[in-house]
């Protein structure tokens, strides 16, 4: 009797309910799955850049309204939000796609191979679903429709989150996810679920991990002053060449010498050097810029603190002086480990437990961290490579020759629903 009594008990804190919807999703899921499909690659022939997803938000926002959604537009200036009403009480859940393409020149022979171009940067440039957020708008609108069929049924309501400018915009301070959050959109929400296509895991498998998930980005501007001479005098300079050279070195020891690596990695990476003009002039200045991830908010602290007195000390040492500016992009992406628990086994019911893969951490960033700042949030990589594939050549996000296998498509949308169903049900 006690050891049921411990059983029921372990079950009651580890999961929420099983929806009795679930089979009903699976059938919807099944009749929608070919229009998913068809939607993603109308998505991916005519893509739209952050912020200037105006065709793709308003056949979101036509699809929500045609099932019976409260709709609001413009929302961080291009993104929809559809709310459905259960026919019961509960909670407010939460689900997001976000919907920008990127400035890459797509190389792959498809019927609906991207016909986009636009300028960015000054640049001339094809426009390409590169990180397939096509797919992530086309599994939301097909989740939407699953679940509007089944209203009445619903022991609470889900808000339909399409988000623009995930990959970040050109010329903009802020924008997407933390822009929505600026704009309110989580006020009413108790939880949320998102899902990221991923090129490098099977179609039919989903990818997942407890706790830091994916990296917080933050991108290094450095300017290093010292005194200009002729190259064949350097005597009588302040070398910032040799300033940053050893500034660039001196960067590689925070990760071996102070961070502790066995709770989580770090990235500290220089992208570019800029610094004089001729082969006898000894400049007055370099410049350099990087990027920066690391997981959780300690560990960024200490990282950020190193690189400035690392940077700051050597140009001292050298009688030359350093400028370092840290911008903050996107916070880590971190799973919260209890609703990470407590949600698991609608991921196991919904891909089966020998297509749910525990992930290291992803030094990539995503901006759902925004969200998970303000509710609880759990982010999963839903596969998008075709079956048998190798992961180490198949083409990476934000390549031309990025492609996604769509026969994943309907365990997004089966995985969304039962997130949003069995969290509803609350604990046994
Ligand atoms: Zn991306
Ligand atoms: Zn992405």
């Amino acid at each position: 009797m006690k050891n049921i009594f411990i059983l029921f008990f372990f079950f009651s804190i580890s999961a929420f309910g099983q929806s009795h919807l679930r089979s009903e999703i699976d059938q919807k899921a099944n009749e929608i799955e070919s229009k998913v499909i068809e939607w993603r690659r109308d998505f991916h022939k005519y893509p739209e850049l952050g912020n200037q997803e105006v065709r793709t938000a308003k056949i979101v926002a036509d699809h929500l309204r045609s099932l019976g959604m409260e709709v609001t537009e413009n929302v961080a200036v291009t993104g929809v939000v559809g709310v459905l009403k259960g026919g019961k009480p509960g909670p407010m859940v939460a689900l997001r796609a976000d919907m920008d393409a990127l400035p890459v020149t797509e190389r792959n022979d498809l019927p609906f191979k991207s016909v986009n171009t636009a300028t960015y940067n000054g640049q001339e440039t094809g426009v390409m679903h590169a990180c397939g957020h096509d797919s992530h708008v086309a599994i939301l609108m097909g989740v939407a429709e699953v679940m509007a069929g089944m209203k009445d049924e619903l022991k609470g309501s889900v808000k339909f989150i399409f988000q623009p400018a995930e990959e970040g915009v050109f010329d903009a301070d802020i924008f997407g996810a933390e822009l929505m959050v600026k704009e309110g959109v989580m006020e009413d929400v108790d939880a949320i679920f998102g899902l990221h296509i991923w090129s490098q895991i099977e179609a039919g498998k989903i990818g997942y991990r407890s706790g830091p998930f994916m990296a917080a980005v933050d991108n290094l501007n450095v300017t290093i002053s010292g005194t200009q001479a002729h190259g064949a005098t350097p005597w009588s300079s302040v070398d910032p060449i040799v300033t940053a050279s050893q500034a660039v070195m001196g960067l590689q020891t925070i990760l071996s010498r102070n961070v502790n690596i066995t709770e989580n990695p770090a990235v500290v990476t220089i992208g570019a050097i800029h610094g004089g003009i001729r082969h006898n002039i000894i400049p007055e200045e370099v410049k350099m810029i990087g990027t920066i991830r690391t997981f959780g908010d300690e560990q960024q602290v200490l990282v950020h603190r190193r690189i400035t007195e690392v940077i700051t000390h050597i140009a001292e040492s050298a009688g030359a002086k350093a400028d370092v500016q840290i911008e903050k992009l996107y916070p880590s992406t971190v799973n919260p480990p209890e609703l990470t628990q407590k949600i698991t086994p609608s991921m196991i019911a919904a891909a089966g437990e020998e297509n749910v893969i525990a992930m290291p951490p992803t030094t990539g960033a995503e901006d759902f961290s925004f969200f998970q700042r303000e509710k609880p949030g759990f982010f999963i990589f839903l596969g998008g490579m075709k079956k048998g594939g190798d992961p180490l050549t198949t083409p990476s996000h934000h390549t031309p020759d990025f492609f996604i296998d769509e026969s994943g498509f309907i365990l997004g949308v089966r995985a969304l629903s039962y997130f949003a169903v069995d969290y509803m049900e609350g604990l046994d």
